[in-house]
């Protein structure tokens, strides 16, 4: 079985994520984190290559939809209609409901939903319980909360092996699982 922390790919920014090889792997829906993944830490400001991507997603047939913990259900909502994407706030990540939410409102299963985010133990977790694909990316600023900081401090080596089982590449298709 694969460790729950285990990503199944990583890359450093979300327009690094390859869509062709996610249509190629059988994914169909997208579910984003926000904070740190789509924006800065609690900004709304969306970068134009972070547009592009999701236009690009959108284009090649994804269903895409933000999932995500931040207090403030409102900020969530506008970046969600900004992107012209559904949302789920307040989801409770890790916790797999989160995760089903998301595939109800793409109407998309565990087999053909992939996760994306950038924090382990919140954005993969769940997603990996419930056997979906994830795709870990690094945190888009050094700016989040402290307690998301100091949760950090566990991901470090996490993050370390992976990279050193992929010779430091990022965006390469993850290592074997097991
Ligand atoms: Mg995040």
């Amino acid at each position: 079985m694969r460790g729950l922390t285990r990503p199944t790919m990583m890359a450093e920014r979300i327009w690094e994520v390859d869509l062709e090889a996610l249509w190629e792997r059988g994914v169909r829906g997208v579910l984003l984190d926000l904070d740190n993944t789509l924006v800065d830490w609690n900004a709304e400001e969306l970068r134009p290559p972070v547009r592009a991507w999701v236009e690009a997603a959108k284009q090649r047939g994804l269903r895409l939809c933000l999932v995500s913990n931040a207090l403030y259900g409102r900020r969530v909502k506008r970046v969600a209609k900004e992107l012209g994407i559904a949302c789920v706030v307040r989801a409770g990540k890790p916790l797999p409901r989160a995760f089903r939410r998301g595939m109800a409102l793409l109407d998309t299963d565990a087999t053909c939903t992939c996760a994306i985010g950038d924090q382990v133990f919140t954005d993969l977790v769940g997603a990996n319980w419930l056997g979906l694909a994830t795709v870990l990316l690094a945190p888009l600023t050094p700016k989040e909360s402290p307690h998301t900081r100091l949760i950090r401090l566990l991901e470090r080596p996490l993050r370390r092996r992976w990279k050193g089982e992929r010779g430091g590449r990022p965006g390469e298709e993850g290592a074997p699982r097991g």
